[in-house]
């Protein structure tokens, strides 16, 4: 078995552990190989390990590795610009990173232009850094009211990035924050709104985010570094 199977192998058990120990699924949770820091005869060792989820953060990367890798689930996990939102839509992509009004706008311009939809998940800016992209707490029920009126855009989840400590612990509580707000709008959201997935996890702290309810964890250095 080469090294990025190895590291696959026991990332899994380790979700597999986090999950039940906390009365969730293990079969559930997706685990996503951010394959952003290697080329794609790497990110291929582990397509040929089992995994059918990829996320990219660059949006030429993503075109250039989905051409090649064309049999598994594309995600675009990073910022994503105004101006390449063409490159994008169009695409089987999961988008992650819907984090403000004018990435909304140009997506459902793009979209509606084509006929075709968007799925993204809306990024959460839990724990408010301010380097941190994403929509705050207390401004997420105006943002998905406002996404209503944009017709092409799917609203599938929720995605957020922790800080990085050193204590992997201490990211909890902004993963379960981020699962009470998705359980909320499980039940409440407005008609856009089809929810399934809750993105967050790296490969510091993917198995509190499991625990806390993560059914994407979006793994990179810990397969391939
Ligand atoms: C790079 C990246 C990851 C993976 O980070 P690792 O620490 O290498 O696991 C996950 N999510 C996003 C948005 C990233 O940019």
């Amino acid at each position: 078995m080469n090294t990025v199977a190895e590291n696959i192998k026991k990332i899994k058990e380790l979700i597999a552990k986090a999950a039940i120990k906390s009365n969730h699924n293990p079969e559930d949770i997706t685990l996503m190989a951010v394959s952003k820091t290697v080329d794609v005869e790497k990110a291929r060792l582990a397509y040929e390990a089992g995994i059918k989820d990829f996320g990219e953060n660059r949006v030429q990367e993503l075109k250039k590795k989905a051409a090649v890798l064309s049999e598994v689930n594309w995600h675009m996990i990073g910022r994503l610009q105004t101006n390449k939102v063409k490159d994008i839509v169009g695409h089987d992509y999961l988008i992650h990173s819907l984090d403000r009004w004018d990435l909304a706008e140009a997506l459902e311009h793009r979209a509606g232009l084509m006929d075709v939809e968007v799925q993204a998940l809306v990024q959460i800016n839990i724990s408010g850094e301010i380097q941190k992209a994403g929509i705050k707490p207390k401004e997420i029920n105006d943002f998905l009211l406002s996404l209503e009126k944009l017709k092409h855009i799917k609203v599938r989840g929720f995605m957020t990035m922790a800080p990085l400590f050193d204590d992997p612990e201490k990211t909890r509580p902004i993963f379960r924050e981020l699962k009470k707000i998705y359980d909320f709008y499980l039940n409440n959201g407005p008609s856009n709104l089809n929810l399934k997935y809750l993105s967050m996890g790296m490969s510091q702290d993917y198995q509190v985010a499991v625990e806390e309810g993560a059914n994407i964890v979006r793994i990179g250095s810990a397969i391939f570094a």
